[in-house]
């Protein structure tokens, strides 16, 4: 097989080598197995179903969730001289049915499709009578409430697993935190599927964070001192300050483009243009920009305003330093975002589940500003890995001041852990006040031995503790218990006294204070 398959690589693809486990994930395939597949962004995932589906007979059923996505990789096939085709809402009647008789003659190898279309039982009787290679279910992430673009009708595809039991399926996904990958193998059927789990650390890229108070200045310093003549893109979260931005740094002699869906096609075209192929270009753009660019020597992505979450933040700020040379991930926080980011969310039409899985993905993103600990452990602890201290980011290399909070911290974890683990912060800490209410006179939780014992600290500073404490990995938030305070194995060490906690000094309480509330 492997012969076949590198002989594909490099006479159809042009690549002399396979690529991380590309070559493990394609054997498994050719075996007829199935698997998941967790790579980042430009990892290469394509062609671990790409390659299988060229060698195997039959046609390959893609899954992708956007028509975009879809032309985009049948562009990209038909440009290798591969006979792939989509089936949208938007392919005539005509060209359906020549695809049809494409698929029994077995000259078209791969079809992609939407989830909805597939599942639908004319879809599926179709195939009945087909000749199948392989099920590959692109932006498996879909699947999961938890994923950050949840696709319903991806849960139906456990189907496939039934029907056709035989024929290999391949789940690929770029973003996947544990509770994801769980939604992965349970939906779409593949828990004995081998799972292929590749690294989502991008060691060229230095993350440093800042606390705004003049965004603009701040970014302005930010690339005049550190980016000078470099290309970069910087990300807003409206239209309007995507144009302020733009404007001002052309003030100051930058040569910065705007990017955002409410600019006329063509401008939007000649300044992407003008950004992959010229140098010392930066583009202000919303999330909009990003899709498709393909320019490896992004030096630096610099965010105005923290993105919603860590998969957010990590797809777009992984878009700096393609190439494996130096790059920067530059943020600005401050509390007005974060606040509007809640209220969106709290506003929204999206179920109470919804909402709280959100509310939780934005405290996790803020958990990696506030955090004075390594940021890139943080971020990669959140897609499974753990990993030291990188050695490559600002509290790394400028560790913040800190102080030993061992004991204000045994205070907060053994409240929790007295209260049963079933409270959100606002009640654990009125307990540690002393605060009595007639619900934690009820729960005879005044007479608590932690009762009354945090008296000396402000409902801020409990609060900023509780956030810390988060952020290390002490707490967690119960998401299926209304956000209740629950302690991680790692609290068990600090109760004991067997190791020390250090906190940034308390004086941050603001920050601290805002988040919390959304319990
Ligand atoms: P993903 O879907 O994981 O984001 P793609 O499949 O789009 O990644 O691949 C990202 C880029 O890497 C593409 O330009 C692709 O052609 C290239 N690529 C993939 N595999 C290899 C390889 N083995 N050698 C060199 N380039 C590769
Ligand atoms: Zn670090």
């Amino acid at each position: 097989m492997s012969q076949t398959a590198q002989h594909i690589l490099q006479e159809t693809f042009g690549y002399p080598h396979f690529r991380g486990r590309q070559a493990e994930i394609v054997a498994t395939l050719l075996r007829g197995d199935n698997a998941l597949v967790l790579m980042p962004t430009g990892g290469g995932k394509s062609l671990c179903y790409q390659i299988p589906a060229l060698i195997r007979n039959g046609v390959a059923i893609v899954v992708s969730p956007l028509i975009a996505l879809m032309d985009d990789q049948v562009a990209n096939l038909r440009a290798a001289g591969v006979h792939a085709a989509a089936v949208h809402s938007g392919t005539p009647p005509e060209t359906v049915r020549q695809l049809a008789d494409d698929i029994h003659s077995g000259s078209l190898k791969l079809l992609y499709v939407a989830p909805e279309r597939l599942v639908s039982e004319r879809f599926l009787k179709f195939l009945d009578n087909t000749q199948i290679s392989l099920f590959a279910i692109d932006e498996a992430h879909c699947v999961s409430q938890w994923g950050h673009d949840f696709r319903p009708e991806y849960q139906q595809l456990g189907i496939l697993a039934e029907r056709y039991p035989h024929i290999p399926r391949i789940a690929l996904t770029a973003t996947a935190d544990a509770e994801t990958r769980a939604d992965m193998k349970h939906y779409l059927k593949l828990e004995n599927a081998p799972e292929f789990v590749s690294s989502f650390d991008r060691p060229n890229i230095y993350y440093q964070v800042i606390e705004k108070n003049n965004g603009k200045k701040q970014l302005l310093d930010f690339i005049k001192k550190q980016m000078n003549g470099q290309s970069g893109i910087v990300y807003c979260l409206s239209r309007k300050s995507v144009e302020d931005v733009a404007a001002f740094l052309c003030e100051h002699g930058l040569n910065a483009l705007p990017y955002h869906a409410g600019l006329p096609l063509a401008i939007r075209q000649e300044n992407q243009h003008r950004f992959t192929h010229e140098d010392n270009i930066i583009v202000v753009a919303t999330v909009a920009f990003g899709m498709g660019i393909d320019k490896p020597d992004v030096r630096f992505v610099a965010h105005l305003d923290m993105p919603q979450s860590i998969e957010h933040f990590y797809q777009e700020s992984g878009r700096a330093g393609r190439d494996g040379l130096p790059a920067v991930s530059w943020l600005c926080y401050g509390m007005n975002v974060l606040v509007l980011l809640k209220e969106r969310i709290m506003e929204s039409q999206a179920s109470d589940l919804q909402k709280q899985i959100e509310l939780q993905k934005l405290n996790a993103m803020f958990d990696v500003c506030e955090t004075a600990a390594c940021r890139r452990q943080l971020l990669l602890r959140h897609f499974g890995e753990e990993s030291a201290p990188c050695g490559n980011c600002d509290n790394c290399l400028h560790p913040p001041e800190k102080f030993d909070g061992t004991q204000i911290v045994q205070k907060l974890l053994s409240c929790v852990y007295r209260v049963g683990q079933q409270f959100a912060a606002g009640y654990v800490i009125d307990v540690l006040r002393g605060k009595s209410n007639d619900w934690i006179e009820r729960m005879g939780h005044h007479t608590l031995s932690t009762f009354g014992i945090g008296a000396n600290l402000s409902d801020k500073d409990w609060r900023n503790v509780v956030r810390q404490c988060i952020g290390l990995g002490l707490l967690n938030n119960d998401i299926h218990n209304h956000q209740a305070l629950i302690l991680t194995p790692a609290a068990k060490p600090i109760l004991r006294g067997e190791e020390k906690v250090l906190l940034r000094p308390l004086k941050r309480e603001k920050a601290a204070t805002k988040v919390a509330k959304t319990d």
